[in-house]
């Protein structure tokens, strides 16, 4: 077993985001293949670890957000094929080229920089055109669609360009209101309509896709060719408060070691700025884990550590390498002990979700901000794989 400095660590499970993935391809429609999205590090999981899992499991398509991330998929073997979701500078053509990476063209502006860095070079760039049918981030407008369509038919005659698919984004699939319901069937049908058009206009394309998680899963439909699902991969919900139709296991399990317990006398102050008080006698652990781990500063007084299979609520504000929790529940607490921040001790749990709720955010951006200094111990079942450091 490799060594690893125990401070602070995250624990990747590979077995659970397979499990995940069995799941997740039973809500596929025939026509639909997966698409897994392992974008920002795979929302922190170390997307290398999560891609060859992938990989070896026979997914054919991965998608990133930038030509960074796919270049590192392309260095550690990754064959299949490889979506850059998001927006690559014309100059790197060349590289799009040579590393069979399938670019996004965001605007018929982009396209056309493309195609001309493209003849430049000599090289054919594959790449999918963004339609934008609701979402107001990137692409040709959905609408009007003979507009829309006679665009995208400019773009796929553009000289070395290889036009292979278009997209849409959704904005709300992930919401239960009707009012949004009926805003993401618009885009699906406007988006639907284009592909329509397109077709009419003797534009042939292997792919037309508009799911990410949550559009697969309360949307799912062949006729999205490609369903890109990334945060449930990982065992989060795209909606905590829209169910699921199967339980996911959360991959990633965050945690700490306690530095110190001791008794603190009433009226004692905690931390920085002295925002906690002891209304009586109470017993303290100090955790080696803070904001610069990714542990948000806005978890002071509002986080919950487990411990012995109970919880401590985080006393105090969360200071950059520590924190505090308030374990006088807990009298089996000591120094050396291991702190779940993120996971299951016992029969409690903590998921990146009920943080994220804790604080106003999305379990996304939880996990996606579990900093570099955490080394990653890719696992599977119980068997250490690899440690990580970054
Ligand atoms: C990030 C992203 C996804 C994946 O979204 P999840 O909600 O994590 O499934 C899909 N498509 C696009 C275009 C994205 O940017």
């Amino acid at each position: 077993m490799e060594m690893f400095l125990k401070r602070a660590y995250a624990e990747i499970h590979l077995d659970r985001a397979r499990r995940n993935m069995d799941k997740i391809k039973s809500l596929l429609k025939d026509g639909s293949e997966l698409a897994v999205v392992v974008k920002a590090n795979a929302y922190g999981h170390d997307d290398e670890s999560m891609a060859l899992c992938f990989q070896e499991a026979g997914v054919r398509w991965f998608a990133v957000s930038n030509i960074h991330e796919a270049q590192r998929l392309r260095r550690c073997g990754i064959q299949g094929e490889i979506l850059i979701l998001g927006y690559t500078a014309p100059e790197y053509a060349g590289e799009l080229s040579k590393d069979r990476l399938i670019s996004t063209v965001v605007s018929m502006e982009h396209a056309e920089a493309l195609s001309q860095e493209a003849v430049q070079r000599n090289v054919q760039v594959r790449c999918h055109g963004a339609v934008d049918s609701g979402m107001g981030r990137i692409g040709v407008p959905a609408s009007p669609p003979e507009q829309c369509a006679q665009e995208l038919t400019r773009i796929s005659r553009l000289p070395g360009m290889k036009l292979e698919g278009i997209f849409t984004h959704f904005a709300c699939a992930d919401s239960g209101s009707p009012e949004d319901q009926e805003y993401t069937r618009a885009q699906r049908d406007s988006f639907l309509r284009a592909c329509e058009l397109l077709k009419q206009n003797g534009v042939e394309l292997e792919h037309c896709h508009f799911c990410n998680s949550a559009g697969g899963t309360y949307y799912a439909d062949g006729r999205s060719t490609l369903a890109r699902f990334g945060v449930m991969l990982y065992g989060l919900c795209p909606n905590p408060e829209l169910e699921l139709p199967f339980p996911l296991e959360q991959v990633m399990e965050l945690k700490a070691e306690v530095s110190q317990v001791k008794w603190v006398e009433k009226g004692a102050y905690l931390s920085y700025g002295r925002t906690y008080q002891a209304q009586e006698p109470r017993r303290i652990a100090t955790v080696t884990i803070g904001y610069a781990d990714g542990y948000s500063r806005l978890l002071s007084s509002k986080g919950e550590i487990l411990l012995h299979g109970k919880r401590a609520p985080v006393v105090g504000r969360v200071c950059m390498d520590q924190l505090l929790a308030d374990v006088t529940g807990i009298p089996e607490a000591k120094a050396g002990d291991i702190a779940t921040l993120i996971g299951q001790d016992g029969l409690e749990r903590i998921t990146a979700d009920d943080l994220a709720a804790r604080y106003g955010t999305i379990g996304y951006e939880v996990v996606c901000g579990i900093s570099k200094r955490i080394p990653r111990i890719i696992m599977d079942g119980d068997k250490i794989l690899r440690v990580l450091e970054y």
